[in-house]
């Protein structure tokens, strides 16, 4: 845990009356589930609350409660008192929200990536929480800010996302104790909630992981799997950046493998690469730094520039690398 103390961000959010709350481009479940339960709770105080993400809000997380608050930036600029950055790495992954923020007094930081460097004026960083929603709700609980259903739902969105169902290793027993509170105090649907997020795909999904499979490779001895997404295969496909979440899920299933990375060709002659490892001797955000990414231990992201073909060889060659070297 960094320097900065739950007292004194309480007192900050306390004092202060006008708040954009952002996070990262491409933003998961625990992005915005993060963004709006603490955009709730300063509501619920009297605040007056901007939540933004570039790409606004998912059709897929759209359920979640008050996901209407929850916009894309708008064109002209808004003066704040206070600016705070969810669940995002690096600065520059907050895209166009950071020039909607004109002038903000204080940068807030709140974040769980064990590669965010610490930028704004206040930050906790805790690489040890499985969810950004966690530090969330140690936040609310400790400040005593209001916390009800909706923000209840929003905070058990965000940490069942991020651990995988309560599945990836940062999973805790405290991580299961916050979501028997969230669960208990907020009243929440576990059954409904979990359909909402977990079995309500577009049918289209599933034509992707069709067309995923047929590219997939394993190499280094079968210990890294890989597959790719072509821009022409997306375009025929008609899916949306939000349908490949979690496919990556698939090969990293697979037993025997211990990195499993998907590549996806992006418009800007660009790559976004997308890294699990199943092994901490395998540390893929150092990977994914090495070509300007970051993440976690077990899973990062890089965008780096060059054709499919180009990145994918460069990175399966760092990879090899690292797994040659490991267990
Ligand atoms: P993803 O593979 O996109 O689900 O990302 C895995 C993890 O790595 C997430 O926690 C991301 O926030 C992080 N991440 C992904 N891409 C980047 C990037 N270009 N720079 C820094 N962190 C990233
Ligand atoms: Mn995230
Ligand atoms: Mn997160």
């Amino acid at each position: 845990m960094s320097n900065t103390t739950f007292e004194q961000i309480g007192q900050v959010l306390r004092e202060h009356q006008h708040f954009a709350i952002l996070s990262h481009v491409r933003p998961d479940g625990d992005a915005l589930g993060s963004q709006l339960a603490l955009a709730l709770s300063l509501e619920q105080l009297g605040k007056q609350v901007r939540v933004w993400n570039e790409d606004g809000m998912l059709e897929k997380y759209s359920f979640l409660p008050h996901a209407d608050l929850l916009t894309k930036p708008p064109a002209t600029a808004e003066d704040f008192d206070v600016a705070i950055a969810l669940d995002t790495a690096i600065q520059n992954r907050l895209g166009t929200t950071v020039a909607a923020v004109r002038s903000a007094k204080i940068w807030i930081n709140i974040d769980h990536h064990l590669s965010n460097p610490g930028y704004g004026d206040l930050v906790i960083l805790d690489p040890s929480a499985p969810a950004t929603g966690e530090i969330i709700f140690d936040l609310i609980k400790s400040q005593g800010l209001p916390l009800n259903h909706d923000i209840a739902e929003n905070l058990y969105a965000a940490i069942s996302t991020d651990t995988g169902s309560f599945q990836y290793p940062k999973t805790s027993g405290r991580t299961f104790e916050i979501a028997a509170e969230l669960v208990r105090d907020g009243d929440l649907d576990v059954g409904k909630i979990s359909q909402q997020l977990y079995e309500n795909y577009p049918r289209r999904r599933l034509e992707l992981l069709r067309e995923l499979l047929r590219t997939m490779r394993f190499t280094a001895g079968d210990r890294v799997a890989t597959f790719s997404l072509s821009l022409k295969t997306a375009a025929k496909l008609g899916v949306l950046p939000e349908d490949n979440e979690g496919l990556i899920d698939h090969l990293r299933a697979v037993r025997g493998v211990i990195v499993a990375v998907f590549f996806e060709e992006l418009t800007e002659g660009k790559v976004r690469v997308s890294m699990r490892s199943k092994d901490e001797a395998v540390d893929v955000c150092a990977i994914c730094q090495k070509f300007g990414g970051g993440g976690h231990s077990l899973a990062a992201g890089a965008r780096i520039r060059g054709s499919l073909a180009e990145v994918e060889e460069k990175v399966l060659e760092e990879i090899r690398e690292v797994v040659k070297r490991g267990p």
